[in-house]
């Protein structure tokens, strides 16, 4: 560069400068102008190995992603990130989280390098009455979250925060707390609970993590269960999923796979329809099976 273009350039600064405040402020309040009512999600993801494999639930995930018009900003709610108290991370640039072990070093090279939502975080925790929400500056982003989402958002072109799950806290707490957030589904912000309804490790069917549809009895019974009392909206049934029997307790044997399913359906409006996808069980214990909430 010569010295003349040089001068240029710095003469250019000042506007590139105000430019840059004047996109910062649209990003701050074009997120939660009035949108259309947008649908909210509950993904089963599984092995964390679905964030780089090929197969019928990555498919699943991407035609669902197809079917939705493309958010302002996501919230999800992972069921790998449990606190005392509830959080959502407020940092602009959350880092990708590789909250595993024992897996191939491809995974823990995967990088999903969506924007955070400083302002989305304080939006929400503005919207809570129900508890005093802190604000989060060290978490990032899960894989409950960025192992499902990336198939959805692949150009992390979309800013998401997580919002923690309370342990302490009992699950008609997380359901009254859900819909206290309903209002941001008007502001382009799609909800998504990421979890698995089914999932019990300890008993995982190893030897039958490759076959097609397997589940035990008791995954059976409970996942037929749980989707019929999804599909008749009786969500009091799913809040007292500790009163449900053997096969809901074999299911949940810990509950922070199945709330953030209840944190989703908190999100339906009476005349919503609900549909099922990737509803398949699999190595015995566990079941992909995902929800999507809509307008009818
Ligand atoms: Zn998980």
């Amino acid at each position: 560069m010569n010295r003349k273009h040089f001068l240029k350039s710095l003469a250019l600064l000042p506007l590139a400068g105000t430019a840059m405040k004047l996109n910062e402020l649209n990003k701050m309040t074009a997120p939660f102008n009035s949108t259309e009512k947008m649908p909210v999600l509950f993904l089963g993801h599984g092995s964390p190995m679905n964030a780089i494999e090929e197969n019928e639930f990555v498919t699943g995930f991407r035609n669902i992603g197809k079917t939705i018009t493309k958010p302002n900003a996501i919230i999800c709610v992972s069921a790998h990130w449990e606190t005392k108290g509830t959080f959502v991370t407020a940092m602009e640039k959350p880092t990708t989280i590789h909250d595993f072990g024992g897996f191939p070093q491809a995974l823990f090279d995967v990088q999903y390098p969506a924007p955070g939502s400083p302002d989305l975080a304080r939006e929400t925790k503005a919207l809570i009455r129900k508890t005093e929400i802190g604000l989060d500056d060290k978490w990032g982003l899960d894989h409950g979250a960025w192992s499902v989402i990336k198939h959805l958002y692949p150009n992390a072109d979309v800013p998401v925060i997580q919002l923690s799950l309370d342990y302490s806290q009992p699950p008609q707490y997380h359901y009254d707390l859900a819909r206290e957030l309903k209002s941001l589904r008007d502001k382009g912000v799609l909800i998504i609970g990421s979890g698995n309804m089914v999932h019990n490790l300890g008993l995982v069917a190893w030897d039958k993590l490759n076959a097609d549809a397997y589940g035990f009895d008791w995954a059976i019974e409970a996942s037929e269960k749980m989707k019929s009392f999804i599909l008749n909206g009786d969500h009091q049934s799913l809040i007292n999923f500790k009163s449900q029997g053997k096969a809901f307790d074999l299911a949940i044997p810990s509950p922070e796979h199945y709330l953030p399913l209840l944190y989703s359906l908190a999100m339906k409006e009476e005349n919503e329809k609900i549909s099922l996808f990737n509803d398949k069980a699999v190595a015995g214990a566990l079941t992909m099976t995902s929800v999507k909430i809509d307008k009818a």
